[in-house]
């Protein structure tokens, strides 16, 4: 039976994750613009922020300097080194952790460059698991960690933590969440995302495309990925498989993609394809030859010049079926825009006059850190959906 107490309870719990989101997106935030902004009275505001202040989530301080005249409202501010995640982007050549404290400051990151591994899972889950405990252990005492989140290159379950494939990385129904929570001995909350999904929720919340509803994240590493958001969702799909934007055919004659079709958008702008277009020495990497190409070698310039023709081509059709506000270059891709803005931009004139008019380019706003920023997002999100709950189910026993 529902009883109007119990409602209200509810009511309470979603307004309490409501003024939680709010102050995490923004930061400090005065008493006076949460209530405008929630549209609840100020005296339930007042309530809402002493509860979340008594749980260690929030704190409440007087605004410093003098203000007008009257008196000043009490500035919520979110408890970031108290309250942190931890999260990790586990890619093909990296493994970046960081430590991330509400409100979204990096408190701590570390970054690992590794040769691509050999698909051995428990290798990997090893060194995530030791990665982790070491944040872990350079926290300060006395915080709580809310969980960790896990960006990942392919394709995942939702809710699971069931890597179902993940070429790249040669992997093919990897239970990563349950690995790594069995390692951490059932400490912390672990969950997994894609890794372009969380990358595009990190420019969507907190990045380059803050506010915006139809946004569409390019990732790159050793493949091309894509983060899609439509109508402010993230485009999932049937299966899980939506976005694979790496794969869509831009050359039927083109080479042999891992997927093992032919002429996918990643044979054409992808690392491999950079290194090959430039004829870039073998042992080279990107970095290389965007050096080339600022140097002013010819190979490279001419090279960049047909990258971006074909970087052109899949944005145009990226803009024709989701006219989307914006695209988002992150991961390696950002450094191959910013070679090849003015090829990709000509390139753009070819797609539908409607969608081409509003639509920007742009970089993502967290460099490479947009998948771990995102991955912060998903171990925050249980706790800004029902902060008493998650405070429940996650002690800070961390220092026993
Ligand atoms: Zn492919």
């Amino acid at each position: 039976m529902i009883t109007p107490a119990a409602t209200q309870d509810e009511v309470r719990r979603h307004n309490l994750g409501r003024l939680l989101r709010l102050l995490h997106v923004r930061g400090a935030t005065s008493r006076a613009r949460l209530t405008a902004e929630t549209g609840l009275n100020r005296s339930t505001v007042r309530a809402l922020t002493g509860e979340l202040a008594a749980a260690g989530l929030v704190r409440e301080s007087l605004p410093v300097g003098r203000g007008r005249a009257g008196r000043p409202s009490i500035l919520v501010e979110p408890e970031s080194v108290r309250t942190y995640a931890l999260a990790v982007d586990l890619g093909v050549e990296h493994l970046i952790v960081g430590r991330i404290g509400l409100g979204g400051v990096v408190h701590d990151r570390r970054e690992i460059r590794r040769q691509m591994v050999d698909g051995d899972v428990r290798k990997t889950v090893r060194r995530v698991h030791q990665m982790v405990e070491l944040m872990l252990a350079a926290a300060p005492a006395g915080g709580v960690c809310v969980g960790v989140g896990v960006g990942v290159s392919g394709v995942v379950g939702t809710g699971d933590g069931l890597v179902r494939l993940a070429p790249n990385l040669g992997w093919e129904n990897v239970p990563l969440g349950q690995l790594l929570s069995d390692k951490l001995g059932g400490r912390l909350p672990v969950t997994v995302g894609n890794d372009s999904d969380l990358g595009a929720l990190a420019e969507h919340v907190r990045g380059v495309a803050a506010g915006l509803s139809d946004v569409v994240f390019i990732s790159g590493e050793v493949g091309v990925g894509g983060g899609i958001i439509i109508g402010g969702r993230q485009l999932r799909g049937a299966g899980g498989y939506g976005g694979e934007i790496g794969h869509m055919c831009v050359n039927p004659r083109g080479r042999l993609c891992r997927c093992g079709r032919r002429g996918c958008w990643e044979t054409e702008v992808g690392e491999e394809a950079v290194l090959l277009a430039t004829g870039a020495a073998p042992g080279a990497e990107l970095a290389d030859v965007l050096a080339a190409h600022a140097a002013g070698e010819r190979h490279a310039v001419r090279g960049m010049r047909k990258v971006g023709e074909w970087m052109g081509l899949g944005v145009v059709n990226l803009v024709n079926i989701f006219d989307p506000e914006m695209i988002v270059f992150g991961g390696m891709t950002r450094g191959v825009f910013e070679v090849t803005e003015p090829t990709t931009r000509k390139a753009l004139a070819a797609a539908l006059t409607g969608p081409r008019r509003k639509v920007r380019l742009e970089l993502a706003a967290h460099g490479v850190d947009s998948t771990m920023v995102g991955a912060a997002e998903l171990a925050f999100a249980p706790l800004l959906d029902n902060p008493t709950a998650a405070l429940a189910a996650v002690p800070d026993r961390l220092d026993a």
